[in-house]
């Protein structure tokens, strides 16, 4: 009997397969899909066995198999099959998607020792009568007391072995028993109650076809009751024997929806997302794997949760980035999502108030069916935006907040509401700058000015982690005349203190980095233990506070200014979802949007609450440029430490591809990469823009298999980026 085993070989996540000789030992233990440990250059390494058969064609010494790492296989057919399709999709390496599949305990070769926990319980090992007659006869208090106990209450769970219970162990009375733990409890704050749907959204329900598959677009504004639909479906589709997969941008961002989903289906739910630790995920994980859960909830890697039988996959926020991998495998949760359906012949949602212009493009088209809910749930009204023109401001003195969003703020801190403030920017400042010869600190290993920590006195590159302390003085002409530029959050909280009498939260990333800090910031804002949130772009989701009556954006061009053809739609998506917030209950809400651009059509539109027209516009734009959802993008990536030898490799790539694509598709560059120089690697990049092209899978690959042993040039291909 023979073994195909893959492995992960190398840096570059080379995919290997290797034939072993499966040894007599491991013949009936042996299944597809189980992580084994091979001999490989001299060492014992780990891997998936792909393939099993009896014969081997061809003549050469084969090595056996050493051992299976798991009882069960780790990878199901179904994964198999995602495995295939995805590396066609995508063109990466198939172990490398394998991998992501799994949780850090079930990867290969990752040497972990993650294992179950297990709670140790003594129990009785002889009758009542026995243990009666033993205490009897027993002089020693401590050994009575414990059989006392275990006559009336089972079992006892022993955390030291005391010598009373090892002499009762020894004499065979009682016994040890263990038990598996879950190491993450997932709680809810109860407060979460049904409701009764309204019309439309029965109407949403009743139209999704539970029995087979088809990718469902659900436009609908925020707060029009899109939650209470997924889980109404979700419902149904439990009740018919299936399980289902909602996916959340990323959870520790969104603990309501958890708590929704806790509080309504208890423990039917698994929690899969990064706030876990590994051995939280490890046992979450476990759960789904032996059937014990229903329904997980996660953020974009739980689309692979080995759930059987699956009966519906939602995905909230669809248009949401964090939804595709931005490392290798580079995939993307809703096409995985669309492979998962059709193997189950199970639905797929895909819910948003501000659809992705490939997701609604294509339910215009009929490709995805259009389901829409058109107003607020809960009968409050979508909020009244004021765009605030900062130019004005700036030659008034105000230059973080304008008069209106000061006087509004007070007008609601009298009231005793609360208020949401989205700055999409962490740190101090932006920049240093010297003031006498204009030097700008930057980062000696990226192309890109170091943000100032006041908090921590440094200067930190938000690329590479690199940070100088303490720099009072400009490094090139000496002088101490030195200004920062550029406003964060860090700068926005001094500011708020400065200003009102209030009490205020900051939420980003250098206030959360500690587990758990997020879930409490929102907990302690949701109990109105601070008046004034503010924060970058992870406070505007799936929040839902009913006592916030004014959101304010303090500068709505930061990612308006991002050179990428997606920055209008980014931000049309931002302020709407922050816009969100506002006046989610009876009281009314209002927003304040501050802009040096407020002319700006992705502006103007998140005013007017008009996805419509932005969606309209911006087609109009993304045809002229031949940018999607008109014409696929793929990007190659050029990476080199060697700024010449990237050059001239870059280049060859963007020869090739110029010589052998169809001569419909456009190749764009070599071009440098928008931040060029991280951590002291150039980035080169070609564009290729192409309707439809079948040459591309194949010479990409074979651009691919080149670079593979070439350790001067690294390539990445990203089919579908995020970002060009
Ligand atoms: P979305 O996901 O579209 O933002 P949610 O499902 O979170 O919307 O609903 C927004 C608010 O409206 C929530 O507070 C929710 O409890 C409430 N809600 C939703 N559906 C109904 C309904 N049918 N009747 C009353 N309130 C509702
Ligand atoms: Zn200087
Ligand atoms: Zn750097």
């Amino acid at each position: 009997m023979y073994a195909k085993v893959i492995i992960e070989y190398g840096a570059k996540a080379v995919d290997k397969e290797f034939t072993y000789i499966v040894p007599d030992n491991l013949k009936d233990k042996i299944k597809i899909g189980h992580r084994v440990k091979v001999p490989f250059n001299n060492k014992l390494i780990e891997g998936f066995v792909l393939d099993i058969k009896d014969e081997y064609g061809l003549e050469y010494e084969l090595k056996e198999i050493d051992s299976v790492c798991d009882e069960k296989p780790v990878i199901n057919n179904e994964m198999l099959y995602l495995g295939t399709e995805i590396q066609k999709q995508i063109l990466c390496s198939k172990i490398a998607i394998f991998q992501a599949m799994l949780p850090k305990a079930l990867k290969a070769s990752h040497n972990t020792n993650i294992g179950i926990k297990k709670d140790r319980y003594i129990m009785l090992n002889v009758s009542y009568e026995e243990a009666s007659n033993y205490i009897e006869k027993c002089r020693f208090p401590g050994q009575v007391a414990i059989l006392e106990e275990l006559i009336v209450k089972d079992k006892l769970l022993i955390t030291n072995l005391t010598s009373s219970v090892n002499t009762l162990i020894k004499n065979e009375i009682i016994r040890f028993e263990y038990e598996n733990v879950d190491r993450y409890v997932s709680h809810t704050t109860g407060k979460y109650k049904q409701v009764k749907l309204n019309n439309m959204q029965e109407e949403v329900v009743s139209a999704v076809d539970l029995n087979k598959h088809d990718t469902y677009l659900l436009y609908g504004v925020t707060g029009s009751g899109k939650t209470e639909v997924y889980m109404e479906l979700i419902d149904k589709v439990i009740s018919l024997g299936k399980t289902a997969i909602m996916l959340v941008p990323e959870i520790s961002l969104t603990p309501q929806i958890v708590d929704r989903f806790v509080t309504r289906f208890g423990d039917q739910v698994a929690i899969l997302h990064s706030g876990l630790s590994d051995y939280e995920k490890y046992d979450e994980y476990r759960k789904i794997m032996d059937g014990k859960v229903k329904i997980v909830v996660g953020a974009r890697s739980a689309i692979f949760a080995p759930l059987n039988n699956i009966g519906i996959i939602v995905i909230d926020e669809e248009h949401t980035a964090t939804y595709k991998q931005d490392n290798n495998p580079r995939y993307h949760a809703r096409d995985v999502a669309i492979l998962r359906g059709k193997y189950h012949d199970a639905p797929v949602l895909l819910g948003s108030a501000t659809p992705s212009l490939e997701s609604f493009a294509r339910a215009n088209k009929g490709v995805y069916k259009m389901l829409t809910l058109t107003e607020r749930a809960g009968g409050g009204h979508l909020p009244k935006v004021t765009l605030i023109d900062m130019k004005n401001e700036v030659k008034r003195g105000n230059f973080i907040l304008s008069k209106v969003l000061t006087d509004k703020i007070n007008e609601k801190l009298a009231k005793n509401e609360q208020i949401i403030l989205l700055l999409n920017r962490r740190g101090y400042s932006s920049m240093l700058t010297c003031r006498d010869c204009g030097n700008v600190i930057k980062c000696p290993n990226c192309d890109i000015s170091l943000t100032y920590h006041k908090s921590s006195n440094t200067n930190r590159c938000h690329y590479c982690n690199y940070s100088i302390h303490n720099v009072n003085k400009c490094p090139v002409c000496g002088s101490n005349n030195m200004k920062d530029y550029g406003l964060g959050t860090e700068k926005l909280e001094e500011e708020l203190k400065k200003i009102f009498n209030a009490r205020i939260v900051r939420m980003d990333m250098d206030t959360t980095s500690k587990k758990g800090m997020h879930e409490q910031i929102i907990e302690d804002f949701g109990n109105h233990k601070y008046d004034i949130l503010l924060g970058t772009q992870m406070i505007a989701k799936g929040l839902d506070f009913p006592l916030v009556t004014l959101v304010g954006v303090i500068n709505a061009d930061m990612s308006l200014n991002v050179p990428d053809f997606r920055s209008a739609e980014v931000t049309f998506q931002l302020l709407s979802q922050v816009s969100g917030r506002a006046g989610r209950s009876e009281l009314l809400g209002e927003v304040i949007i501050q802009s040096y651009n407020p002319e700006h059509y992705s502006i103007l539109l998140a005013k007017e609450h008009n996805y419509l027209k932005f969606y309209q516009e911006e087609m109009k734009i993304r045809k002229v440029l031949n940018y999607p959802p008109y014409f696929y993008i793929t990007l190659v990536n050029i990476t080199s430490k060697d700024y010449e030898i990237g050059f001239k490799e870059a280049n060859k790539i963007g020869n090739y591809l110029k010589n052998n694509l169809d001569e419909k598709t456009k190749v764009l560059g070599p071009s440098m990469a928008n931040v060029f120089k991280i951590n002291n690697v150039y980035h080169y990049q070609c564009i290729i823009k192409y309707k439809f092209d079948n040459k591309l899978n194949m010479i990409l690959t074979k651009i691919d298999e080149l670079y593979k042993t070439n350790n001067q040039v690294d390539i990445s291909i990203d089919v579908n980026p995020i970002r060009v």
